[in-house]
């Protein structure tokens, strides 16, 4: 009987234990596979961990879905998202790390070792967990946005703003993200729309009066898209101004790039009856540190990064959440 079956599985989204495949014991299991997850794993095979690496549904994370990063040290000429991980998934391979396939499915962090279940299948019984599972840029979920993604239509300005330099953006949200965004691409492009569906910005007094001081953004209060346009590339908007007001009116922009700046979407929901998040889902770790309330449960990446989220701030805490993995097995025995 493996340890697996010894424990009472009484959780709902698992399978009876009895359709359970065998259970796989890990010294140091990696849930996603961004630069956290990967960086942790890099870190984590060089220590003897023998680290397995859940995929996750979006296998390598966010930047998969970017074109051109040139902000990653060590890539002189820029290298694409989706190489670039490919590159980081096979430095972790180098040393040994078991990258597989899969969704956790459920966890269960009450004992240690912990369970880990892959797929509603396949069980991990786990010395210690790093959550690497990222956040997910919200988008406004039109039909266009699907289609220029990666060809005008962008969720992270600091990623591809360079793109659009002396060219017209847009960015949507009225949050302090969209204020910092349009900022910042203020100072690459020749003209920024910030596009806020209320007739005022939600973002914190100072961040509002540096837009506001910026030249060259143009505010549009009360302003919906309905249309992002172009035919291979982003060339235009269709806005909505005072939908639903009897002098609601249609207005055409004409752009380069659109950024949405809407939001982000902490992928926590599996951990939260075990692992303290805060009001929006993003995973509080004791500063300075990777370490959850779960002792042995460690936390890397935009998972627990409202404020950075960049690919190097991620890898950085992955790097972080793999020597407090080692120091952590180090004080057990
Ligand atoms: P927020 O949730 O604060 O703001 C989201 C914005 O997007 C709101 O203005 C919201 O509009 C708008 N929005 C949401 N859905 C849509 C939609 N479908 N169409 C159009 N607009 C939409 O998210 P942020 O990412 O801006 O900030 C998250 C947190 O991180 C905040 O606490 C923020 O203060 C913090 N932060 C701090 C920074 C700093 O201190 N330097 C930098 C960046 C973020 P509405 O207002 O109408 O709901």
């Amino acid at each position: 009987m493996s340890f697996f079956k010894t424990l009472d599985v009484n959780d709902n989204n698992d399978k009876k234990a009895d359709e359970l495949e065998a259970a796989e014991n890990v010294k140091c299991l990696i849930i996603g596979s961004g630069p956290a997850g990967y960086t942790a794993a890099i870190y984590a095979a060089r220590a003897n961990l023998n680290p397995v690496v859940i995929q996750g549904m979006e296998a390598g994370g966010q930047l998969t879905t970017t074109t051109e990063v040139e902000n990653f040290p060590g890539y002189p000429e820029g290298v694409t998202g989706p190489v670039m991980m490919e590159d980081l998934k096979a430095q972790a391979e180098r040393f040994g790390t078991d990258v597989r396939w899969g969704e956790v499915t459920s966890v269960d962090f009450s004992q240690r070792p912990f369970k880990v279940i892959v797929d509603n299948k396949k069980p991990f019984i786990a010395e210690t967990v790093i959550i690497a599972t990222g956040a997910t840029a919200k988008y406004l979920g039109l039909e266009s946005e699907e289609k220029f993604k990666g060809a005008g239509v962008s969720a992270c300005a600091t990623c591809d703003g360079f793109f659009y330099k002396g060219q017209k953006v847009a960015v949507v949200g009225g949050g302090d993200t969209a204020a910092e965004e349009a900022t910042y691409l203020a100072g690459l492009a020749e003209k920024v729309y910030l596009i806020i569906r209320k007739p005022y910005m939600r973002a914190s007094k100072a961040m509002i009066k540096r837009v506001e001081n910026t030249p060259n953004i143009e505010i549009l209060y009360e302003h919906n898209t309905k249309e992002i346009t172009g035919t291979n590339v982003v060339t235009g908007a269709t806005l909505i101004k005072r939908k639903d007001k009897p002098d609601e009116e249609e207005v055409k922009i004409e752009i380069d790039g659109f950024f949405v700046a809407i939001g982000h979407k902490p992928n926590s929901d599996l951990f939260k009856d075990y692992i303290e998040t805060d009001a929006v889902g993003y995973i509080k770790t004791v500063p300075g540190t990777s370490k959850t309330n779960v002792p042995g449960v460690f936390a890397a990446g935009d998972i627990q990064d409202s404020i950075y989220r960049q690919a190097v701030t991620a890898a950085g805490s992955g790097c972080m959440a793999t020597l407090d993995v080692e120091r952590f097995l180090a004080e057990q025995e």
